[in-house]
């Protein structure tokens, strides 16, 4: 059995390695690149392949590796949406993603934002970088006592849920499906314009569905208290993001915390020279403010999170090739 990589960083190949002393029996190769039509022949002579990448997996390439005689496809991440399921089923292919990596690395940055914002660190590090070190009049505001309005209670919002408790916050949640430990807890409202009415600091994690694109659009903020905050570890596509700037300029949202952005392709994981190279109106509207955190798409980004993509979807394309039952199967019949 081998399995071949794709896309792997630097900071994966020691779990790889931990891997792969557990399970000797396989062998393992791995390139840095993307898997595309110029790629695909690296994986000629292995049995299974581990992806992770947002570009588009090429029709033409998933033949090839078809005709090598692969058939199991792993990705080290959540993200599907570079598959046309179609290429998959008319070439035979079983499929495993790493749906839940690690909650906890969202939720817990999720708080940071929050409590950065609080305690507002961008004001205190511009103070340094000026040699002002003194605290007045610099003043904080605390978690505890807040209400913490969460939007979806899944894996990750109900990770934020106890955290906030933890913290003394009155947390309360609106989901389209509540999840019976948050019910008995007793933190649901009826609707999203309840959880807008009622928070001191509103925090989202849905995923983008199509209904829920600008979910938080000036309507909704209308809705909310003056001087709310909002942070967002989700997806960039439930802010509009124009609404948001004009909310932070006229002071009814007192500050936002943003891992994710509409259009965040557009500059996160790029390095430019200056600011003058940056072309994103928005991002730039945004940046620079006292009020506002951006954090580049990095929530996920934990040693525990890349052990777990690494761990689960190896041992997934191993389970596949054994045929036994993967943790994380994909259904590719469903659209
Ligand atoms: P999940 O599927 O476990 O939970 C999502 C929850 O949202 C579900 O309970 C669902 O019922 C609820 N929901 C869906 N639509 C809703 C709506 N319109 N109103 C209220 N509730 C709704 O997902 P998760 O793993 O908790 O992920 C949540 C979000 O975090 C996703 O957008 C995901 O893409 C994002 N995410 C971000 C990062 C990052 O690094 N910033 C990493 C992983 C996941």
């Amino acid at each position: 059995m081998k399995i071949y990589l794709y896309g792997v960083r630097e900071d994966e190949k020691g779990y790889l390695k931990e891997w792969h002393n557990a399970h000797p029996e396989v062998t393992i190769d791995y390139t840095n690149q993307i898997f595309n039509d110029d790629t695909v022949d690296l994986a000629k002579d292995a049995t299974g392949v581990v992806f992770l990448q947002t570009q588009p997996y090429p029709r033409t390439a998933l033949k090839k590796l078809h005709d090598f005689g692969v058939s199991k496809i792993s990705v080290r991440n959540v993200g599907l949406d570079g598959f046309d399921f179609k290429d998959l089923r008319d070439y035979k292919f079983s499929l495993t993603n790493v749906p839940v990596y690690s909650p906890n690395a969202i939720a817990e940055h999720t708080t940071g934002l929050m409590l950065r914002l609080l305690r507002r660190v961008p004001e205190f590090d511009k103070k340094f970088n000026n040699t002002d070190f003194s605290w007045f009049p610099t003043i904080g505001e605390e978690i505890n006592g807040k209400t913490v309005g969460i939007v979806g209670t899944g894996h990750i919002g109900s990770v934020v849920a106890r955290i906030m408790m933890a913290m003394g916050a009155k947390v309360v949640a609106y989901d389209i499906k509540p999840n019976p430990y948050l019910e008995n807890l007793g933190v649901y409202v009826d609707s999203l314009d309840e959880v807008l009415a009622q928070a001191d600091i509103l925090t989202l994690h849905t995923p983008l569905a199509k209904r829920d694109v600008h979910m938080i659009d000036a309507d909704a903020i209308s809705k909310m208290k003056d001087g709310a905050i909002i942070i967002n570890a989700a997806r960039g596509g439930l802010i509009d993001t124009d609404a948001l700037i004009a909310a932070l300029d006229s002071g009814k949202i007192a500050g936002a915390g943003l891992d994710v952005l509409e259009t965040e392709n557009d500059v996160f994981q790029k390095k430019f020279n200056n600011l003058e190279e940056v072309k994103d109106p928005q991002f730039k509207a945004l940046l620079n403010r006292d009020n506002v955190i951006i954090t580049p798409h990095t929530a996920f980004y934990t040693t525990t999170a890349v052990h777990n993509m690494v761990f689960d979807s190896m041992t997934d394309n191993l389970k596949m090739q054994k045929n036994e039952q993967p943790k994380y199967p994909v259904d590719i019949n469903v659209e």
